[in-house]
Parts: C-alpha cells; sequence; structure tokens
C-alpha cells in the first residue's frame, strides 16, 4: 500500500500529468453531470406532474361531470308533475321502469317529515318504506338549501352496502319544502365506470374522503376492480394520515409530492378535490418508475463520460510519454555527464518524433557537453603543467608517480628517479634579473626535455628543481639521461643577443630494483634528492648515485 501510494505521490511528470488528468476529468465530468441531471430531474419531475395533472384533471371532469348528470337526472323526477303531485302509484312505476334503464341501484321517495314512502328495492324481504331519514344529511341538507346534494358514502340501510345518494327536494308550488327524491348507485358501480374511463395513465389511483377512507381504488388491471373494492371495503381501509394531509393541503402550484404508500413504496402523488370537496382523487406513480428515464439517461451519460474517460487517458498516456521519454533521455545524459563521461551524446535521430523543444534542448545538451568536454581537457591541462617550462608540475608527479611506481613495483620492473638542480640560480637572477632567469628556466627545461625518452615523466618539481620519473629503467640506464642532461646544459649556455650565460646542474640519482630501503615512490625522490644533495656537497655540475642505503657514489 505503502509502496502504491509513494509511487503513484511521487512528483514524476507522469505522476504530475495523471493526477492533472485525473482533476481535470472530474472537474468535466461534474461540470456536465451535475447541470445535466439537474436539468434532466426537473424535465423528469415536471413532465410527470403534467401528465398527472393532466390525467386527474380529464378523471375528475369526467366524475364530476357524471355526478352532475346523476344529480341533474333527480333533480328532472323530483320536477315532474306526478312526483310533485305525490301520485304514489304513478311515481312508483315510473321509478321501476327509470331504474332498469340507469345506474341507480334505488329510488326513494320520502316525504317532508323524513319518512320513506316508497323505494325500488323488490329483492329484499324488507323494502325501505317507512324508515325514518329524518337525520340523514341528504335530507336535512336538500331540506334547508331546496338545493340539490350529493352525499359521502354511506351504508345503506336497506341493502347495507356501500352508496352513494343523490337527493333532491320536491318543491310545491309555493316552493316550498315537500319531501325529497333521491337516487341511490352502487360504489361498485361508481368503480367500475372510473376504471372504465381511465386512459393512458399506468400509475395508481384512488379516491378518498374526508376520513382518509378509502372509498374506490383504480387499477391497472381490470379483472381486479371487483376484488380490489372489496379488499376495500371489507378491511374499511384507511390511507396513511400523512397523504390525507398533503391531499387536504392541495393547491394548484403545490411541488409534486413523494411519500411512502400503502405497501412501503415511494411514490410520487398529485390530487385533487371532487364531489363539492367532499373527496380527494389522489393520483400515485410509482417513484422509481418515474424515475426510469432518469435513471436511463444518467446511465447513458454515465457510459460517455467512461468511455470519454478511457479515451482522454488513452491519448494522455500517448502525451506523457511523448513528454517523458525525451527527458528521460536528458536525464540519463546528464547523469553520465555527472559521472565525468563528457564525450557523451544524446542520439538526436531518436528524438526526430518528439516536439521540437526537446530536440532544441537535447543538441544544446550536445553542444554544452562537448564545450565541457574541451574545457575540461584544458583544465586539466592547466592544472598539472607548469606556465613557463611547459613541462608537468609537481602535483602530476604525485598524482602519476605513484601509479608508475605501483606498476614497476607490481610487473617487478626497475624504475628510476632522477633530480636535478641548477646550479647558483639565484646569480642568475641577481645579475640578470627575473626575467632572464625565468628564461633561462625555459632554455634549461627545453634541454631536458629533449634530452628524455617519450616514456619519462619530466617535471618541474619547484624553484629551479626538475625531477625525472623513468618506469623500467635500470640505474644505468638512468645514469646515462643524466649524464647526457648535465652534459647538454653545460654545452649549450642561454645566450642574451651577444651575450652567454654559462649553466650547470647537479644531478642526483636513484633506483627502485627490490631495493629494502626503497619501498615507496615518495622514498625514491627522497633518496634521488639525497643524493642531488651529496653532487652539489662534491662540487656541483655533477651526478651522484644513491645505492639504496646510504651511500652516495660517483659514476
Ligand atoms: P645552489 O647551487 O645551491 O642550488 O644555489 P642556487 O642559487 O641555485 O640555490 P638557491 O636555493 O639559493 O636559489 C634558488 C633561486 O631560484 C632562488 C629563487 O629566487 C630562484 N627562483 C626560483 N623559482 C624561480 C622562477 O620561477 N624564476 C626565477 N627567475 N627565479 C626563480
Ligand atoms: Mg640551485
Ligand atoms: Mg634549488
Amino acid at each position: 500500500m505503502n509502496i502504491i501510494k509513494k509511487v503513484l505521490w511521487q512528483n514524476t511528470i507522469r505522476n504530475l500529468l495523471r493526477r492533472g488528468h485525473i482533476v481535470i476529468i472530474f472537474i468535466i465530468s461534474l461540470c456536465i453531470f451535475i447541470p445535466t441531471i439537474f436539468i434532466e430531474y426537473q424535465q423528469t419531475i415536471n413532465h410527470q406532474k403534467e401528465e398527472m395533472t393532466n390525467y386527474l384533471d380529464a378523471q375528475t371532469y369526467f366524475f364530476e361531470s357524471w355526478l352532475m348528470e346523476r344529480s341533474e337526472d333527480i333533480h328532472t323526477i323530483t320536477n315532474l308533475a306526478f312526483v310533485k303531485g305525490y301520485q304514489y302509484e304513478q311515481t312508483q312505476a315510473f321509478f321501476q321502469e327509470y331504474k332498469k334503464q340507469t345506474v341507480f341501484t334505488d329510488l326513494v321517495f320520502v316525504n317532508k317529515e323524513g319518512i320513506v314512502q316508497f323505494d325500488t328495492v323488490t329483492e329484499y324481504q324488507h323494502n325501505g318504506i317507512g324508515i325514518d331519514v329524518k337525520n340523514r344529511e341528504y335530507f336535512q341538507v336538500a331540506k334547508k338549501t331546496k338545493q340539490q346534494y350529493i352525499t359521502d358514502v354511506l351504508i345503506s340501510k336497506v341493502t347495507k352496502e356501500p352508496i352513494i345518494a343523490f337527493a333532491s327536494p320536491i318543491l310545491d308550488e309555493q316552493q316550498q319544502f315537500n319531501g325529497v327524491v333521491f337516487g341511490t348507485v352502487n360504489f361498485s358501480t361508481v368503480d367500475l365506470l372510473l376504471n372504465e374511463s381511465r386512459v393512458g395513465f399506468q400509475g395508481h389511483a384512488y379516491i378518498v374522503n374526508q376520513d382518509g377512507t378509502l372509498l374506490t381504488e383504480l387499477v391497472s388491471n381490470k379483472k381486479d376492480v371487483n376484488s380490489a373494492n372489496q379488499n376495500i371495503f371489507s378491511q374499511n381501509y384507511n390511507i396513511d394520515e400523512q397523504i390525507l394531509t398533503i391531499a387536504q393541503s392541495h393547491q394548484t402550484q403545490s411541488p409534486i409530492n413523494s411519500y411512502k404508500d400503502a405497501n412501503g413504496e415511494w411514490v410520487l402523488a398529485e390530487s385533487k378535490p371532487i364531489n363539492q370537496g367532499k373527496w380527494y382523487f389522489i393520483s400515485e406513480v410509482n417513484l422509481l418508475e418515474a424515475y426510469t428515464p432518469l435513471i436511463k439517461r444518467f446511465g447513458l451519460l454515465a457510459i460517455c463520460i467512461l468511455v470519454g474517460t478511457f479515451l482522454t487517458i488513452k491519448v494522455m498516456l500517448m502525451i506523457t510519454k511523448k513528454i517523458e521519454e525525451p527527458i528521460q533521455q536528458l536525464l540519463k545524459g546528464v547523469g553520465k555527464v555527472e559521472q565525468g563521461h563528457y564525450d557523451y551524446k544524446i542520439n538526436e535521430k531518436q528524438l526526430a518524433p518528439y516536439a521540437k523543444e526537446f530536440q532544441e534542448l537535447c543538441s544544446s545538451f550536445n553542444e554544452m557537453s562537448a564545450k565541457v568536454k574541451e574545457d575540461t581537457i584544458l583544465l586539466k591541462e592547466l592544472s598539472v603543467t607548469c606556465q613557463l617550462t611547459k613541462l608537468y608540475n609537481r602535483r602530476y608527479l604525485n598524482e602519476q608517480g605513484e601509479h608508475v611506481f605501483q606498476d614497476c613495483k607490481n610487473n617487478e620492473h626497475h624504475c628510476s628517479c632522477i633530480a636535478i638542480d641548477i646550479d647558483f640560480f639565484k646569480k642568475v637572477n641577481d645579475t640578470y634579473g627575473h626575467l632572464t632567469g625565468d628564461e633561462v628556466l625555459k632554455h634549461v627545461a627545453k634541454i631536458i626535455k629533449e634530452s628524455v625518452r617519450r616514456k619519462d615523466i619530466t617535471t618541474r618539481y619547484g624553484g629551479e628543481e626538475f625531477v625525472i620519473l623513468s618506469p623500467a629503467t635500470t640505474l644505468e640506464s638512468a645514469v646515462k639521461i643524466a649524464e647526457r642532461i648535465r652534459k647538454n646544459v653545460e654545452e649549450y649556455p642561454f645566450t642574451i643577443g651577444e651575450q652567454y650565460i654559462p649553466m650547470t646542474v647537479s644531478i642526483g640519482i636513484a633506483e627502485f630494483a627490490n631495493d629494502k630501503d626503497i619501498s615507496t615512490f615518495y622514498d625514491l625522490i627522497d633518496k634521488a634528492d639525497q643524493a642531488l644533495y651529496v653532487a652539489k656537497e662534491s662540487g656541483r655540475n655533477m651526478l651522484r648515485v644513491s645505492d639504496g642505503a646510504n651511500n652516495f657514489v660517483m659514476r
């Protein structure tokens, strides 16, 4: 886990691009996703609300019309002369005939005292004759208002079934209340009517009264109509209080409501009062079904974003590669130069497929490393060379001498060292000046250089002293070289114009050859220096050779 974290959070170009890419995709997705989903959500809700409102309007319009028509039917009957005139026989016959042709299950004639005079019930042992209905609301409203009245759902005193009653007052010639005619309709008839009338709506709709009692339920499957109603009334089913409160607080511009229905499922609901506010027509649609188009669009959008993300990741990887690879090559080059491989060059041809800037960067890098190489060589040369004599300096002898000495030691070769010092040089400076002294130094250095072999390391050891390290050289050979130098310096004096400045050198020589006293490079130099000292002591312009011990002899 830590490794993954480390790898992902390391600040490499690849990770920076990856992280940047993820953030960009996330922001773009949010910018697309949130407004789209918001708009889609609003549209879906509005569409659903519109559909439900249209359905409610159509359904309530149909139902209210039907109620009004039935109410008008009864009203028309009460205006018939034989009804007004209390002509029972003719009225009764008319009621029977009328009942057969209409949806009314019973037509009842009530006198002004509220006593049923006759009705159309035949199949029951007891009809309604003599029943006192003066306490019934429809009788009282009709009497009081002299207007038609449609009741809430009642349980018939005769059939014991749920009914609604359409009551209309009988008015005498002085327009005084003189009784009531009411027609009853079984609620199952209302159910059938509503279920047959419903068109184009797949949700769930029902009618409840003010108490929250479910009066009728509209089901999608017509076969279920009867069983649905039987259940409703047999269980005296009450809808949830919350749903009733929502229905009661109905406003035309109310936002769509959502709640858990009787089956515990979330639904969207709209309601509308009917039958003069006695009932509410509620239509519900399953929330999941309502949101299905939204979910489908959401899914489609998610797929589009996923595909987009996949494609952009591919493109991003390509771009990352195009940036990362040349940088890796540059890094490799810088690493090589850092290690001292100044001749390392980045292959510019390999960078051809990458951005122009990288090619420019690489060619600049190559030029830079070439320049560094050049300058480093020059610097190195300067650091080990004496600028006056162009011979190697003491630092070079110290650096190289040890290797050369070690090589000879390992290969059991002889190794000789010749130390040279100009005699009475101070006198030259004093006599001719320092600048001439410099020229004399250059002159002697030239003679020494010309007298040695290629493999000899010739150095200006300091001041007017020179040291020659001769690898794989015996003492005899070294003596020959030294003698040649001594002789040449003596024979070729420095000249300025017509003037000669004669010079001599004293030389000390030592040899390494499995000698006990000489075991290091510094021992070797020391012995040569001691021999040089003896040469000086012995009169100058001569050679002295160390025998390895503390004896210095002439050769
Ligand atoms: P000896 O025979 O004992 O070697 O005597 P010497 O005079 O050669 O030795 P000494 O050590 O007394 O003097 C060496 C002189 O070399 C002293 C110094 O001024 C001179 N010298 C050292 N380096 C340079 C240089 O680069 N240029 C010049 N012109 N003189 C130098
Ligand atoms: Mg000297
Ligand atoms: Mg000296």
